[in-house]
């Protein structure tokens, strides 16, 4: 291909709306545009990229034995109803009407269609397992695209779903995916780690998330160096040590004391009254199903709502309003506390548990209760570990101090269990011709957004540095002439023929341009390979091989097709 004759509109400067370097490459080297606000269009140069991704997943998924299908991306809001997910996934869901004012669902994804799907073909367990994947455009409404592709309001997804008969089979279901997915992303060049990631409601330990470390990453990854933990931080647990009465100021007797002014943790812990956060309970308040609810945590945690979902087995929760909570217990924040609370409902963390000689609010603003004993002075009626880990904490399992980085979700898989199987009929007769709800697995990869992470991690201050499996061109040829009679541009497109009859995926730099503004574009553009040809060099008999990133390598001429092939045998993913 002639550079002349593709589209790729590099820019020069940094598009001011692009915040994070990845978004700004992806307009600088003319991979993408924006048509607005979280909708993009990919330019032939990036989607000769994607369809690279794009490739390397279904590669994968056809040797883990998942099956490839195309489901509509409208939907009925039927199905949506069935699952419950019409209600509870409503802030994503994109609606639209027919002539007949009918509603339908522009599919955010697609475990109601395949589950569908699945009840009307399979009924026994011979027909069992089965995975159903498919790569597609998912839309999802949401609250704040930002990033370019990483959180768009339309995206390529591949999606896969697992159905099994048994809850061992389920797993191995599973596992498969989990290996195809370590392989598709380093396929990608990518470096992605499985982190162990939030089940919700579901409980189990089935559920992982890949994630690309980086600055810019919208979710925050707990990890140890020591075992190689790694969860995601709605996941995350630490071993931090039950909360004796060691350095408890007063033990014993519970005394209301006067702290005017005070409504924070902070505050109580500095002069006249220095209680350490370790030695307060903090109270929260929420709203569950419309009724509030005390949730207790030491003073120097934090709450991890995750957590919370799986302790209360609801998902309908939110933080109570001022309001709300002066009519629950006739306080406001900063002076709350679970003492003598008997008609609600009191949830607490672990960490609390046989605490004594601790320091709460005494629901009346202005005043603290000291020496409170949990169990004593506290009843508590649900336990659980509602608990942020936090950086240093150690380590459940070897003890060492937990690290925290930012990074990217590029895939996640999931295992579903039955639920949806069972609102949507997707049921089998087992051996002994027992009727049984299938077991679901799903297992996603943002194929838009894996794109963009290879950019994220793979650049520097010229521009993208793309991993070969997944360029758009492997190499790009530079002549530093491209008029007809010279031998430069002859020998560039000699050499360019040659590649393409070797499959070589080439791009012909064939611009009248300086060769500074022909470099720069090849630098930002992220060829893996330059072939550069220049009058000076030529002479000599010789042409430059310049690996992007790497140091520039002089070859005869005559040896340059062979050369740039053994290049990229070498450097094959
Ligand atoms: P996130 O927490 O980032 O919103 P999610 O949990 O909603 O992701 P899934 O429903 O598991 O994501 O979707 C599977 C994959 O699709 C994700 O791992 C992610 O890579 C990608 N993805 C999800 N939402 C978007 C989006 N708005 N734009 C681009 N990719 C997305
Ligand atoms: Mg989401």
């Amino acid at each position: 291909m002639n550079w002349t004759q593709t589209f790729i509109p590099t820019l020069k400067e940094v598009p001011a709306d692009a915040e994070i370097v990845s978004h700004q490459l992806l307009l600088r080297a003319g991979l993408i545009r924006k048509l607005t606000g979280g909708l993009y269009t990919f330019l032939p140069l990036g989607l000769r990229a994607l369809r690279k991704v794009e490739r390397i997943v279904r590669e994968e998924m056809d040797r883990a034995g998942a099956l490839e299908v195309l489901m509509p991306a409208l939907q009925p809001p039927e199905i949506w109803q069935k699952s419950g997910r019409y209600e509870s996934a409503r802030d994503v869901l994109f609606k639209v009407r027919d002539r007949a004012k009918k509603e339908w669902l522009l599919g955010p994804t697609h475990e109601e269609v395949i589950t569908s799907l699945v009840a009307g073909e399979v009924n026994s367990y011979r027909q069992l397992p089965r995975n159903f994947y498919q790569i597609q455009t998912k839309f999802r409404d949401e609250i704040r695209p930002r990033f370019g592709l990483m959180r768009a309001k339309e995206f390529v997804m591949k999606d896969a779903y697992s159905f099994d008969a048994t809850d061992e089979a389920a797993q191995v279901s599973y596992q498969k995916m989990y290996d195809a997915y370590v392989r598709i992303f380093q396929r990608c060049g990518l470096k992605a780690m499985p982190v162990e990631a939030d089940t919700g409601v579901m409980g189990g330990k089935f559920s992982h998330e890949f994630m690309v470390p980086a600055e810019t990453g919208e979710n925050e990854v707990v990890y140890c160096e020591g075992c190689g933990y790694a969860a995601n931080v709605e996941k995350a647990v630490s071993c931090v040590p039950a909360t004796t009465g060691e350095g408890a100021a007063s033990i014993g007797e519970l005394e209301r004391f006067a702290t005017p002014g005070v409504s924070t943790i902070e505050a109580l812990t500095r002069s006249p009254y220095e209680v350490a956060g370790d030695r307060q309970i903090k109270t929260l308040v929420y709203m569950v199903a419309g009724k509030p609810v005390l949730i207790l945590l030491r003073g120097d945690h934090q709450l991890n709502e995750a957590k919370l979902t799986g302790v209360l087995g609801v998902a309908d929760f939110r933080p109570a309003t001022a309001e709300e909570i002066f009519d629950a217990l006739g306080a406001h924040p900063g002076s709350l506390g679970a003492v003598g609370v008997k008609e609600l409902n009191v949830c607490a963390d672990e960490l609390l548990r046989g605490a004594v000689g601790m320091t709460t609010g005494a629901n009346e603003d202005g005043f603290h209760l000291r020496g409170v004993e949990v169990g004593r002075d506290i009843e508590v009626k649900q336990w659980g570990d509602l608990r942020l880990a936090a950086v240093g904490e150690p380590c459940n399992h070897c003890g060492k101090p937990l690290k925290v980085r930012r990074a990217i979700e590029v895939g996640h898989v999931f295992k579903l269990g039955s639920k949806y199987s069972e609102a949507l009929g997707a049921l089998f007769l087992d051996e002994s011709g027992k009727q049984q709800p299938a077991i679901m697995g799903c297992y996603g990869i943002g194929v838009t957004r894996t794109l963009q992470a290879v950019i994220e991690q793979s650049h520097d201050k010229d521009g993208i540095i793309w991993p070969l499996p997944v360029a758009p061109y492997q190499v790009c040829i530079t002549p530093l002439s491209v008029s007809p009679e010279s031998a430069v541009f002859q020998l560039a497109q000699a050499i360019h023929k040659a590649l393409i009859e070797e499959g070589v995926e080439v791009l012909l730099d064939d611009r009248d341009e300086r060769p500074g503004v022909k470099f720069k574009d090849a630098d930002l553009v992220g060829f893996p390979l330059r072939l550069g040809i220049g009058e000076k060099s030529l002479a000599r008999g010789e042409v430059e091989l310049k690996p992007r990133g790497g140091q520039l390598i002089a070859v005869k001429s005559e040896n340059a097709v062979t050369k740039v092939l053994e290049w990229l045998e070498g450097n094959r993913v």
